[in-house]
């Protein structure tokens, strides 16, 4: 039986590019499975997006009568620009090179995801709420401790400004859970200096 097999294949082998024997394995269903996995991965592994700012983070330096809102932004470090809290607001903002590459991960969350990457004391998440109810939220658990409940229904976003108690390199692990609604899309970026190397 085995030698007939071999003699059937080598009748005519190649249907399509593929070995006769294994036309069969694309079936419609498993065909739909690779492109949905195929398209998953196409999604995770995006190209970064476009980055004007470079590889630099920001510290804001408010004066001695700044407000509440800008004396609180004293001593942190923001991996984008951050935005002023108030118009006229007058305190400086210095912008400073990066000691490391700066990376993105992107993806889009419908239930649970959890990201561990080997980053500096600074981490910046963007939440976009795509699709869901008006309950839709997005819960944050940094390093094993839960950080922010967000509500994040379709059309808000959020930043989220992460900073580790110890120095880089910090080996981050961020589980994002959704909640709240069905049918939850929301797209996520994690910005974060590269210490993997
Ligand atoms: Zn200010």
């Amino acid at each position: 039986m085995a030698k007939r097999t071999v003699k059937h294949i080598g009748d005519d082998q190649l249907v399509y590019g593929m070995p006769k024997h294994m036309v069969g394995v694309s079936s419609q269903e498993s065909l739909t499975k690779f492109k949905k996995a195929e398209a998953e991965y196409e999604r995770s592994n995006q190209n970064p997006p476009a980055d004007p700012m470079g590889d630099y983070y920001w510290t804001v330096h408010p004066k001695s009568k700044a407000c509440v809102k800008c004396q609180a932004m004293a001593g942190k470090e923001f991996m984008e620009e951050p935005e002023r809290p108030h118009p006229n607001c007058k305190c400086e903002i210095k912008k400073h090179p990066l000691r490391k590459v700066k990376r993105y991960i992107n993806g889009s969350l419908s239930n649970h995801e959890w990201r561990r990457f080997k980053g500096g004391k600074h981490v910046h998440i963007r939440l976009k709420g795509i699709w869901g109810g008006l309950t839709t939220g997005v819960w944050i658990e940094v390093n094993g401790e839960s950080k922010e409940n967000l509500a994040c229904p379709p059309r808000t976003s959020h930043t989220i400004n992460l900073k580790a108690d110890e120095d880089a390199p910090v080996t981050w692990t961020i589980r994002l859970q959704a909640h709240g609604s069905d049918g939850i899309q929301v797209d996520y970026t994690i910005i974060y200096e590269d210490w993997d190397d």
